[in-house]
């Protein structure tokens, strides 16, 4: 954040080409990172009010803590690579006494933790404590948890799974993630540009933008500390590069620097089924997934509609042959081809130009 001027930097118009406002930390090494691994252990509650029905808790902790899939539990263990191991224990058919009438998180919070006590349980003992409430309509959301934070409040939805993964993503400190679309395109290239509009959460590969349980996107899992920083290179100079498949070795994320001091993400998956469970014909796994990112005490994702010249975002990744040029970041990349082995790319920096395949 120091201010760098380089030259008589007061040119009148015709004296330059292209200038950009950057604003960055210039020398910073590394990537934010809020880490989230090892052994973690979980205190699920399957909770109701007292003029209503104790919920089943056994689809509940299937959905938090059950070993086989779905889980919370399992989806953690692979999207971390093994780093995070979620385990813990549940209380059952925990009476919370009268109804509220509004719904305030930390009183419910807070008699969840004394209904614990009086079972000889010590919340605080635990790194999370999740609360399955019985369905309470003054309560406007499914989910909720502080971002980031170590609780989760389940408004009747305890045994849906995305559930869990969405919550547990701002546990860990991300955002919800919105959309680019409608860039303009012009044969095969797509320009993020000013252009572009903006719209809510519509990533079908992200759990925090609508993606269902789909795996946590490659710049979460950086921010996790799942990824090492040796897996995330930044690109810096204008070449080839090799794009390896999320969740196996090899590069995991190219970044490209942009002005405001976030990045473009480039990511490649494939189907890895239960919860990427894609048809192998999908654009989703047969394109370079690219959205703008920024992060810090937290991360936030916008996906780039690669392919704005269709409505849906189903098919948002750059598929091969395209070129997806970034004005901002004064930047371009080109995927050539993708295969089980990874993503083929070209990428331009300091100019828009890539390579040729
Ligand atoms: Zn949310």
């Amino acid at each position: 954040n120091d201010t760098v001027q380089a030259g008589a930097c007061t040119p009148a118009a015709g004296e330059y080409t292209s200038m950009r406002l950057w604003n960055a930390a210039a020398f910073a090494t590394g990537w934010p990172t809020r880490p989230v691994t090892g052994q973690k252990r979980a205190l699920v509650m399957a909770t109701h009010w007292n003029d209503a029905a104790p919920v089943d808790p056994a689809p509940v902790e299937q959905a938090t803590l059950g070993a086989g899939a779905p889980s919370l539990r399992t989806y953690l263990q692979e999207v971390s690579g093994g780093s995070l191991s979620l385990t813990g224990d549940m209380l059952t058919g925990v009476d919370l006494g009268a109804r509220p009438a509004g719904c305030e998180s930390a009183a419910i919070l807070s008699a969840a933790r004394t209904a614990a006590r009086a079972r000889g349980v010590e919340p605080d003992a635990y790194d999370y404590l999740f609360v399955d409430i019985s369905r309470h309509s003054a309560c406007a959301w499914e989910g909720l948890a502080a971002m980031p934070g170590n609780w989760i409040l389940s408004n009747g939805v305890g045994h849906k799974t995305w559930m869990w993964t969405h919550e547990f993503g701002h546990s860990s400190g991300f955002q919800h993630s919105d959309t680019l679309k409608a860039c303009p395109a012009a044969g095969s290239v797509t320009t993020v540009s000013g252009a572009c509009t903006v719209s809510g959460g519509d990533d079908p590969t992200d759990t925090m933008g609508g993606g269902g349980m789909h795996l946590y996107p490659v710049d979460y899992r950086q921010f996790a500390g799942w990824v090492p920083d040796s897996q995330v290179p930044r690109v810096t100079a204008t070449g080839s590069y090799r794009l390896g498949v999320l969740g196996e070795s090899g590069t995991q994320e190219f970044r490209v620097a942009r002005p405001d001091g976030g990045f473009l993400s480039l990511e490649y998956r494939r189907a890895t089924p239960p919860y990427d469970d894609y048809v192998a014909t999908d654009p989703l796994v047969n394109g370079v997934i690219v959205r703008i990112v920024t992060t810090g005490g937290t991360v936030r994702n916008r996906l780039v509609d690669a392919t704005p010249g269709t409505s849906t975002t189903d098919d948002a990744p750059l598929a091969a042959g395209r070129t997806l040029v970034d004005e901002d970041a004064d930047a371009a990349v080109t995927v050539c081809s993708v295969g089980a082995q990874g993503a083929d790319l070209r990428i331009a920096v300091g100019g828009t130009t890539p390579p040729a395949c």
